[in-house]
């Protein structure tokens, strides 16, 4: 029997927001299955880290720091990967940001803020990057939505779930645009993940969370990064337009009482 999911061998992947968090365990992923990784970032000395982390096993995983709110740093970030990695087979779109304040309380600033990461950042990354995508005749793009929005709410991030949300509509219309030049394009929606920003959070609060999940833990950004190898794949170049939630069954439980009822 042959092989399967062994496709990523030397494909160039860009992971926007591979610095931290969710992404660098993407760009981990990717980096073990034998892509050359460009991640992207803002923060020189956090990418550069990442960079260093992840290139120590052998792998060929380097940087560019670039705003995804811009289109002219996304050109750029298109660019650098074209000259260092010869082209670009995948883009794991995932940078984004979710600071909280109340609807009450949120200024412009606050939702331009959200909305030109999350929003614009997603729609120019993509964009910058479909001369390549399209060259490579099996492109790629993950968007890293999250489950706040399109499924869940929490309060103070209503700016953040409406980005969530508008990043499926934009995928839904991306991916029959790009159909013909044999572009997929496909979101994962995490749930809970064990990031930097989470730990912070002190461990009652990450009892509290792991102990809303049916799985019974909090997920790691492995699971992310596995979730978005899959996708990318060769094999699952017949999936566009689709979302995959990976939150350990956390959205499942129609009520408090059914996750007592599964802990009983
Ligand atoms: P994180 O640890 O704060 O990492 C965010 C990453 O995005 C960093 O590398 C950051 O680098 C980069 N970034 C932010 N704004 C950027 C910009 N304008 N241009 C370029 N890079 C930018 O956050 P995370 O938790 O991993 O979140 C990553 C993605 O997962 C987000 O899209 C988030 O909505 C989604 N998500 C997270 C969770 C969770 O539980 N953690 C759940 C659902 C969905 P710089 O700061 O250096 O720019």
């Amino acid at each position: 029997m042959s092989r399967m999911f062994t496709s990523m061998a030397d494909r160039s992947v860009i992971v926007t927001g591979g610095s931290k968090g969710i992404g660098r365990g993407i760009a981990q992923v990717f980096a073990e299955a034998g892509a050359r990784v460009l991640l992207v970032g803002r923060d020189g000395e956090a990418a550069a880290a990442a960079a260093t982390a992840l290139s120590a096993g052998g792998a060929t995983v380097d940087y560019v720091l670039a705003d995804v709110s811009r289109p002219e740093d996304c050109a750029r970030m298109a660019a650098t990967a074209e000259e260092r990695h010869g082209g670009i087979d995948v883009l794991c779109a995932n940078a984004g940001i979710f600071p909280d304040v109340r609807l009450a309380d949120m200024t412009e600033a606050d939702v331009d803020l959200v909305l030109g990461t999350n929003v614009k950042g997603c729609m120019f990354s993509v964009q910058a990057c479909l001369p390549a995508l399209a060259r490579s005749g099996h492109g790629r793009v993950v968007i890293t939505s999250s489950i706040t929005g399109p499924i869940t709410g929490y309060p103070g991030w209503s700016h953040y779930g409406a980005s969530k949300a508008a990043q499926l509509g934009f995928m839904r219309t991306a991916a029959i645009e790009l159909a013909r030049q044999r572009i997929t394009v496909n979101a994962v929606m995490p749930g809970n993940i064990l990031t930097e920003a989470l730990q912070d959070m002190g461990q009652a609060y990450l009892d509290a969370t792991a102990a809303s999940v049916p799985l019974g833990h909090i997920g790691a950004v492995a699971d992310i990064g596995y979730a978005a190898l899959f996708l990318a794949t060769e094999e699952a170049g017949y999936i566009t337009g689709q979302t995959l939630v990976v939150d350990g069954g956390q959205t499942l439980p129609e009520s408090p009482e059914a996750l007592a009822a599964a802990q009983a």
